[in-house]
């Protein structure tokens, strides 16, 4: 498979979608972002990767820092985590209250914002520092020191995030909030502030691809049962209301986040992450969907 060849007719066939889309200057320190910015890059579990574009220029992670926080609770609680959080995919916006008052103050699963707020209140209880341990250990799975909070665009969402603040007292109000609601938000914005690049990203995600294993030192970091149950989660629940048509056009489990980034697996074979500022009508990455749908075509690799 010829991969350099491949991502250089995908950055072709892209460049007319890059300043298609918006960016989510619904938090302010997101707004100035260029929206040609585009990047690609692939981490095969055999140790070679592969990039494009602006794949090492770090952005704004968001949302897909919820698999890593899901990561490190499902290590820290294992299965207990299913008493406080639902499976399945909410079929209401990311940040919507609505769901929760009809259940009880029960996410519908760990990757809408509420959802990832009961995650990191659970790696609370368990350690003291939800922010440091979540940097550290997304630092190690890089296995780059520089990544770090982007503490402007941290400030601006806790300035801005007035949803967040009420479903993380909302859910207070139901029991399921164990910890001050002030520091779970303080975590969960500094956990989506983190600033990586696509070759963290893929580097990163390379975990979920092996088997929920390390590729240098070949630790089990979760088990393979819980590796298959992020893949799952983020096949269902992984791309807001856009996650059939994801399925659909790109056919691999994927996590995206409002800065335009999107972290997906193939089992196996590679990690692969894409990112391109411009957001499609459903929050995700507009080029970066185009991207990784061309991906799975050419290469002819995806979990269907
Ligand atoms: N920090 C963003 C928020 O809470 C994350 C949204 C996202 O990327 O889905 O609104």
């Amino acid at each position: 498979m010829n991969y350099p060849q491949i991502l250089d007719d995908i950055f072709q066939h892209v460049q007319p979608l890059l300043g298609q889309g918006k960016v989510a200057d619904y938090i302010p320190e997101l707004a100035h972002i260029p929206l040609h910015k585009f990047g690609m890059a692939v981490q095969m579990v055999d140790g070679r990767s592969f990039h494009i574009g602006d794949a090492d220029e770090p952005f704004s992670i968001q949302s897909m820092s919820k698999l890593f926080t899901l990561t490190l609770a499902m290590q820290l609680a294992g299965d207990a985590i299913w008493q406080r959080i639902g499976r399945e995919p909410s079929g209401t916006p990311f940040n919507s209250l609505v769901q929760l008052e009809y259940e009880n103050g029960i996410p519908r699963n760990p990757f809408i914002n509420v959802g990832a707020l009961v995650v990191t209140d659970i790696i609370l209880t368990h350690l003291n520092d939800a922010r440091q341990t979540v940097l550290d250990f997304v630092q190690m799975l890089a296995a780059n020191p520089a990544i770090h909070f982007d503490e402007a665009v941290a400030r601006s969402e806790a300035e801005t995030g007035f949803r967040n603040v009420a479903l993380a007292n909302f859910i207070k109000s139901f029991g399921n909030m164990h910890n001050d609601p002030a520091i779970v938000l303080d975590a969960y914005f500094h956990h989506c502030s983190l600033a990586m690049s696509c070759l963290d990203a893929a580097r990163a995600g390379l975990f979920l691809a092996n088997e929920g294993r390390l590729l240098k030192s070949n630790e089990q970091l979760i088990t393979h049962r819980q590796a298959k149950y992020i893949k799952s989660l983020m096949l269902t629940c992984g791309l807001y209301d856009a996650v059939g048509d994801f399925a659909y056009r790109v056919g691999l489990p994927g996590k995206s986040g409002v800065g335009g980034g999107i972290l997906a697996v193939m089992p196996g074979h590679f990690s692969v992450c894409v990112w391109s500022p411009g957001l499609n009508e459903s929050g995700n990455s507009l080029a970066g969907t185009a991207a990784l749908e061309l991906f799975t075509t050419l290469t002819g690799i995806s979990i269907f």
